[in-house]
């Protein structure tokens, strides 16, 4: 084998990616003028277990991002009996049956995009005794994809001004720019309608573009593959 070859069968480990990553992110946050001050950085957990989750939070990661509301469910009580202290944050789609569950599992949710999603917060929120989650994003489909979940950048307005109105605590946009584009237009835009709303926090970048949304202002980045390596 030569030298080359040996390096590059090297692998590190999670908790060497996570100070890899973190002193990557004020490096890069230090560069830019409009970086925010202070950076969240959201763990990716999607699919890991408990195995390949404990020893971030050992090292001082406290905050973690899933996508399915009951993959969170299975995984996460066992821990956070140990790890009180841990934070969840739901980033894949809201479905509103789920709601109740996901108001008591998750501090955060950056998946708010409809009218009658915001309702069903509204409701249950109404009639727990404890809720969980104070933090709310909404998501915007800037790609416009079908697929997609996020309310259209068009029908933004109008969706903000019935939050405002029921008062939910929304506090800031998220957004995953679509796959094989440039993901630079797409923060912008965020970072732009985020301004206008007055909205402080900006939820966007993931493990190959977290750089570049730091540069256009992201406060939350969300990393999964580059902390955990690729998914299984
Ligand atoms: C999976 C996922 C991420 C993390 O993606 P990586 O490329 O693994 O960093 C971030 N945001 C959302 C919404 C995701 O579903």
């Amino acid at each position: 084998m030569t030298k080359n070859l040996a390096l590059k069968s090297i692998q590190m480990t999670s908790t060497e990616q996570l100070l890899h990553i973190m002193q990557n992110i004020e490096k890069v946050r230090k560069k830019s003028l409009i970086a925010a001050d202070e950076i969240v950085l959201v763990a990716v957990s999607k699919t890991q277990n408990r195995e390949a989750i404990i020893p971030l939070i050992e090292a001082g990661q406290m905050i973690y991002g899933e996508n399915r509301v009951q993959e969170a469910e299975e995984k996460w009580p066992a821990i956070r009996k140990e790890y009180p202290d841990v934070k969840l944050h739901l980033i894949g789609s809201l479905q509103t049956n789920k709601v109740k569950q996901a108001l008591q599992l998750f501090d955060a949710i950056h998946t708010i995009d409809r009218i009658s999603l915001v309702d069903a917060v509204i409701k249950e929120s109404a009639k727990l005794e404890h809720v969980r989650c104070k933090e709310f994003f909404v998501q915007i489909n800037t790609g416009k994809e079908v697929q997609k979940g996020g309310t259209s950048p068009t029908e933004l307005p109008e969706l903000m001004e019935y939050i405002w109105n029921v008062g939910l605590p929304v506090t800031g946009l998220m957004c995953v720019p679509p796959v094989g584009t440039p993901s630079a237009p797409h923060f912008a835009l965020l970072h732009n309608m985020a301004r206008q709303l007055k909205l402080p926090y900006l939820s966007m970048g993931m493990s190959g573009d977290y750089e570049t949304a730091i540069r256009l202002g992201a406060t939350h980045v969300r990393i999964g593959t580059a902390l955990f390596g690729e998914r299984i």
